[in-house]
C-alpha cells in the first residue's frame, strides 16, 4: 500500500467511452484508492468516434495517463492500440483494460471475463467444475467469458444466439479449451441447465428473450450481465422458476475493476463495499 502524501501528484487514470457520462468506474476506484489510501485520480474522458487512439496519445503525452478502463465502444479500438496483449485478452479479441509503462509500452488484458468467474465462484459460492453452462448470447461479453470458464472444467458451455452463426464461430474457435455447443433459441426448449448467463444486450433495448421458465428447471444460479436495472426479464423468470441464487452484472462490474486496480496498484482492494454502492434490489 503507498500511503497517500498531500505534496506528491495524484497518479492518472480514467475511463474511455462513448458514451461515457453514465460510467459507474470512478466512483468504484476512487473509493477502492480512498480504502487502500492510493494517491490517484480517476475521471471519465468521452473520446469522440474514431479517435480513440488520438485521445489516449493526447493523455499519455499531457497528463501522464497511467492506465485505462475500455467501454462502448472502444474495447476493439483499445486491443489494437496495445503494444502487448495477454493471452486471455488475445482470445477475447477485445480488451476492456491498459497499463502503460515508463519505458513507453501498452499493455492490454480483459478482466470482464475472470470478473464475472470470481462473482461465481466467490461472491455466489458456485464451482464450475463438471456443470452445464447456458450462456445467452454471443458478443464481445461472451468472447471474454469462454476461456475463463472454460478453465474450470465444466461439463460443457453452451451458447445460445439469435444469430445462430456468430455462437457457430464460437464454438469451433473454442474447441480446443472445452466442449462448447452452439445453438439457436429455439433448441433451447427441451434442456436445461446448472448455470445460466445472460450476455445479450436485449434488456438494454427492452426487448425480451425467446425462453421460458422451464429452462430453469434445474439452475442453481443465474446471472444478467446488465447490471442497475432491477428485475429484469430474464431475472424475473429465473425467480418465477424458484432459481436459488440469482443476480444481476454488479458483482462482475466490481471485480473486473478490482483486477483492474491490482493490476495497476499491486494490490487488491475489498470488492463487498462498492457492489453494496451499486447494488439496485432486484425488485
Ligand atoms: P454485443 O453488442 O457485443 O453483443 C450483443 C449480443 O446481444 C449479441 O449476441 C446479440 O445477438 C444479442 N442481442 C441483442 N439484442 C437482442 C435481442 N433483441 N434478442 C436476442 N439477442 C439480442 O454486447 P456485449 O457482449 O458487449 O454486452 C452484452 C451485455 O453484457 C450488455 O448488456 C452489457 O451491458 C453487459 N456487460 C456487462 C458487464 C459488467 O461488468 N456487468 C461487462 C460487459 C458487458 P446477435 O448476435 O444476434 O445480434
Amino acid at each position: 500500500m503507498n500511503s497517500v502524501n498531500s505534496t506528491a501528484m495524484p497518479d492518472f487514470y480514467a475511463v474511455i467511452g462513448n458514451p461515457i457520462a453514465h460510467s459507474k468506474s470512478p466512483l468504484i476506484h476512487n473509493t477502492f484508492a480512498q480504502t487502500l489510501g492510493e494517491n490517484l485520480v480517476y475521471e471519465r474522458v468521452l473520446a469522440p468516434l474514431g479517435e480513440f487512439a488520438a485521445t489516449v496519445d493526447k493523455l499519455r503525452a499531457e497528463r501522464g495517463l497511467r492506465g485505462l478502463n475500455i467501454t462502448v465502444p472502444f474495447k476493439i479500438d483499445a486491443y489494437n492500440y496495445a503494444t502487448s496483449l495477454t493471452q486471455r485478452a488475445r482470445d477475447a479479441g477485445a480488451i476492456n483494460c491498459l497499463k502503460f509503462t515508463a519505458s513507453g509500452d501498452a499493455l492490454g488484458d480483459n478482466f470482464d471475463g475472470i470478473g464475472l468467474l470470481r462473482d461465481v465462484v466467490v461472491n455466489e459460492n458456485t464451482a464450475l467444475q463438471g456443470k452445464r453452462i447456458l450462456i445467452l448470447g454471443a458478443g464481445g461479453a461472451t468472447r471474454g467469458l469462454l476461456s475463463p470458464f472454460l478453465a474450470e472444467k465444466p461439463a460443457s458451455i453452451t451458447v445460445a444466439n439469435r444469430t445462430l452463426e456468430k455462437a457457430q464461430a464460437l464454438a469451433r474457435d473454442w474447441a480446443a479449451q472445452g466442449e462448447v455447443i452452439a445453438c439457436g433459441y429455439e433448441a433451447l426448449s427441451s434442456q436445461t441447465f446448472d448455470v445460466i448467463l445472460h450476455a445479450t444486450s436485449a434488456t438494454l433495448s427492452a426487448q425480451t428473450l425467446p425462453i421460458n421458465a422451464s429452462l430453469f428447471a434445474h439452475c442453481a444460479l443465474a446471472i444478467d450481465l446488465t447490471y442497475g436495472k432491477g428485475l429484469t426479464p430474464f431475472l424475473a423468470l429465473a425467480k418465477a422458476a424458484g432459481v436459488p441464487r440469482f443476480n444481476d452484472g454488479v458483482g462482475m462490474l466490481g471485480e473486473q475493476a478490482a483486477d483492474a486496480f491490482e493490476w495497476w496498484r499491486g494490490v487488491r482492494p475489498p470488492t463487498a463495499e462498492v457492489i453494496k454502492l451499486l447494488t439496485v434490489p432486484l425488485v
